[in-house]
Order: C-alpha cells, then sequence, then structure tokens
C-alpha cells in the first residue's frame, strides 16, 4: 500500500466560527490522497470544492479533524516554514490566473523562486525553460495584459511549478478558457502527473477533464458523496471493488460522456487485455478492436494488424500475446450474442424464466472460466444471479457478494478472486452484448 501524501480525517471547515453567520462548508470530510494520483473533484457551485483546496494549501484551518500533508500538519508550522510549504511542497492555480501586471511574464514566472534564493540568471533560465516547455516563450518579455486566456493560465501552471512542488493544486483552471486552450491547459496537468510524477488535484465542472484522474471525489452540501475510481487508469490507491460503481459501461460513460457506445465498447475490451501496454500501443490497439467489434476483419487479420511494427501502423504487440487476446475477444464477442438475444426479447417483454436456454448458456461461459467444477446446488444459485443480473434486478456488487458468500448464507461459495473475476467476465459480456445505436451489429 503506497503513502498517503494527503491524509484528511473527520475534518469540518467552518466560516464565521460563532458568529451569527457561521456556515458549516465542509463536514466530517475523510479522504487519503497517494503520491502521483490525480485526483478530481466534482459537484456542483457552492459544494466545498475551493474549500478543500484552501484548506490543504495551508490558507484555511479546518475547525474540527485532522489534515496531513506529507506525515505534517500545515496549521503548526511556522511563518517560514509555510513559505517553504507553499512553495515546495504545494503550488496552485486558479480560474483568474492572478498573474502580477507590473511584471514582465519571465518574471512572473520565475518569482516564487526569489524566496529561494535562486540567483537572477538561473531563475531566468529556469523560467525560459518552462515558458518553452508550456509552448509560451516568445511571450517571456511582454506583460500579462497582452496574453490570451489559454496563455495566461499556461504561464500559471509555469509558475506554480517553479519550484517543483511535490502537489499542484488546480481550482477549476479553464473556467474561463475556450476549448482549444482548455485542452492545452488539462493536458499539460496530465503530463505534470503522468510524466513529472506529481501529485494533482483539480476541482472540474467539466465531466470531459474526469478522464485525466485516477480518482473522482463526488462532493455535495460540504461532505463527499462517493469516490468514483477512473477504469482507465492503473490505479495506484487501493480500490475496494465492492465499492466500485453501477455497471462498467456507466461507470464508462460518466468519464468519457462525449464518446459513442462503440467507443465505450472499445475501451472496455482494451482494459480488458491490456496490462503493461505503452499510451501508443493501446491507441493502436483501440482502433484494431473496433475494427473486430465492427466485425469488419476476424481473429487471423486482428493478430496480423496489433502484430504490426509502430511505424507501420501495429501495435507492436508480441504474437502469443496477440493470439491470446484474439481468442479473449473472439470468446467474448461470441458469448455476448446471447445477450443480445436476450435483450432483445426481453425489450419486446417476450416470456422468459430462469431455465431459459439463454440463460442456461450464459451461465456455462462463466462456469467455464473457472478452474474447477462446482456442484448442482452451486449451479442453480449461479444460475440465478446470472439471471438476476441481466435483467437488472441486482447490481455487479450484489452480484458479486453473492457469488463470493458462503453457502451456509446463501451464498455460491467461490474464494473472493474467483468471484471478483467472473464478476467482471460477465460485466463484459453484458458490456458488448448492449445493442449500438451508432453503427457496429
Ligand atoms: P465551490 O468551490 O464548490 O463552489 P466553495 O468552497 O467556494 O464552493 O464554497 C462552499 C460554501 O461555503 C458556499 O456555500 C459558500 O457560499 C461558502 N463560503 C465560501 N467562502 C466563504 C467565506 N469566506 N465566508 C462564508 N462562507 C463562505
Ligand atoms: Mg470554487
Amino acid at each position: 500500500m503506497p503513502d498517503a501524501i494527503i491524509k484528511i480525517k473527520h475534518m469540518d471547515i467552518t466560516y464565521n466560527l460563532g458568529k451569527e453567520n457561521e456556515f458549516k462548508a465542509a463536514t466530517d470530510v475523510n479522504l487519503d490522497i497517494y503520491n502521483e494520483e490525480c485526483i478530481a473533484f466534482f459537484g456542483p457551485s457552492g459544494c466545498g470544492k475551493s474549500t478543500m483546496l484552501y484548506c490543504i494549501l495551508g490558507v484555511l484551518a479546518p475547525s474540527a479533524g485532522e489534515l496531513l500533508v506529507k506525515g505534517r500538519n500545515p496549521y503548526n508550522f511556522s511563518p517560514e516554514e509555510m513559505v517553504q510549504f507553499q512553495t515546495r511542497t504545494i503550488g496552485i492555480i486558479y480560474q483568474a490566473f492572478y498573474l502580477i501586471n507590473s511584471l514582465s511574464i519571465a518574471d512572473n514566472v520565475a518569482l516564487p523562486q526569489i524566496f529561494q534564493g535562486v540567483s537572477p540568471s538561473k531563475r531566468r533560465k529556469w523560467a525560459m525553460h518552462l515558458l518553452k516547455r508550456f509552448d509560451i516563450e516568445n511571450k517571456a518579455d511582454v506583460y500579462p495584459e497582452n496574453l490570451s486566456g489559454g496563455q495566461s493560465q499556461r504561464v500559471s501552471v509555469a509558475r506554480a511549478i517553479v519550484n517543483n512542488p511535490d502537489i499542484l493544486l488546480a481550482d477549476e483552471p479553464t473556467g474561463n478558457l475556450d476549448s482549444v486552450s482548455t485542452r492545452q491547459v488539462i493536458d499539460a496537468l496530465d503530463e505534470i502527473n503522468a510524466k513529472d510524477k506529481k501529485t494533482v488535484i483539480i476541482i472540474t465542472h467539466n465531466a470531459a477533464q474526469l478522464a485525466i484522474a485516477h480518482r473522482v471525489f463526488y462532493m455535495k452540501d460540504g461532505k463527499i458523496l462517493r469516490i468514483v475510481p477512473n477504469p482507465e487508469k492503473k490505479q495506484i490507491a487501493k480500490i475496494d471493488k465492492q465499492k466500485m460503481l453501477v455497471t462498467e459501461m456507466e461507470q464508462l460513460s460518466k468519464i468519457y460522456p462525449y464518446l459513442t457506445q462503440m467507443d465505450l465498447k472499445v475501451k472496455s475490451i482494451v482494459n480488458y487485455l491490456t496490462q503493461d501496454l505503452t499510451f501508443d500501443q493501446i491507441i493502436r490497439l483501440e482502433d484494431a478492436v473496433k475494427i473486430i467489434i465492427e466485425g469488419k476483419i476476424e481473429k487471423e487479420n486482428f493478430v496480423k494488424l496489433i502484430t504490426g511494427r509502430l511505424n507501420e501502423g501495429g501495435a507492436n504487440i508480441q504474437n502469443n500475446l496477440a493470439n491470446t487476446m484474439a481468442e479473449k475477444i473472439d470468446k467474448v464477442l461470441k458469448q455476448s450474442e446471447d445477450v443480445t438475444r436476450y435483450r432483445r426479447r426481453f425489450e419486446q417483454n417476450m416470456f422468459y424464466n430462469k431455465e431459459d436456454v439463454l440463460i442456461r448458456r450464459l451461465t456455462g461461459y462463466l462456469i467455464d472460466e473457472m478452474p474447477g467444477k462446482i456442484d448442482l446446488i452451486q449451479h442453480r444459485k449461479l444460475k440465478n444471479l446470472v439471471y438476476a443480473r441481466i435483467g437488472g434486478l441486482i447490481p455487479k456488487e450484489d452480484f458479486l457478494a453473492q457469488l463470493s458468500a458462503p453457502a451456509k448464507d446463501g451464498g455460491v461459495g467461490l474464494p473472493f478472486s474467483l468471484a471478483d473475476k467472473i464478476t467482471r467476465y460477465y460485466e463484459k459480456i453484458m458490456t458488448q452484448g448492449v445493442a449500438v445505436a451508432d453503427g457496429g451489429h
């Protein structure tokens, strides 16, 4: 288990404490944020997102509970320690940029280094390096008023990381930006997280931006409502699988609201196949998976496509891995046809029951994924669960819980890891079995 870089326990934040206009903006907040995570706070205006960020930044003391950043409570710092904390440990960018109008762009970026005693020539060199990185070096010697919103925000990103802090906070950083500038700023934050290995915490209103986060913290009325892991990111925090929400398709569609159902299916399959592939390989694999899901190529050509070299449009995947992938996809896609058939009848209100041939077949597919045998009673219980899940009578969590519960408690009695594997496999088949409106089969 990694160490939490930020730890918050039973925290309340009350504005105007003891006064007539007292207002509790955070109530019993508990959370851990791990080193190198990207976290998004998401929720309606006024729910307490900025309040959380200012508290972590060390400018708004909690009225109850505990905050630890890198194991220390910043509200116990001496003034000198606090300056160091807010320059070397933590950086922040705001929606409104807050650049200093009387300083040039390069000086704005270099400003926090003055407190570190860095010489003017070194400051200039480092500022230029960062401006170049964010593609604004040609603005180094002009003043903030001459910059567009997107350029200003990239300058403030550069300024926030000039002292190489461990944590970068971003409070609605794209709230004032057009879509192109928004993309650039989000890409910059993503890169600071993924390449520079910094912990990034972003507040956003825009669901599309949740894609860069490992986990999304949904807030409402000063509380953390739920924490949703992004299934597309390799998780740093240990995730309690039983707490994962709804179906994978719904989860993916929350994180990628702009993607079509077909694209979500592709992501679901690629997520199932990939372990240690690079980003470039995954993109190529997605292209190939899309074609096979659409039924435009067969297994053999899929293998040819993904074993090809990157510079020739392939995914550079080893032969035996490519063959395993092709087998897995083929099986999931074939088996998912029974889900499609079942749903079609379900939607037409045709008669069906637990003895339905499709339910029996789907149950068989899951048994095929198990290493050992199950007895007749287990088989019957499994079939009931398969039926209940596909009909939407129970959520995924209940399916998993009943698969792993001991027989004496009415469960199927599978070991948890096997129950988890079977649950995920069934969700895969169901995801592929959803008919898509935008082409496909
Ligand atoms: P968000 O960032 O989610 O929009 P905020 O954290 O800014 O929300 O604010 C949460 C709540 O706290 C809001 O109801 C807001 O009116 C209130 N609030 C924020 N700042 C203050 C303050 N300085 N004094 C009193 N109430 C405040
Ligand atoms: Mg806010």
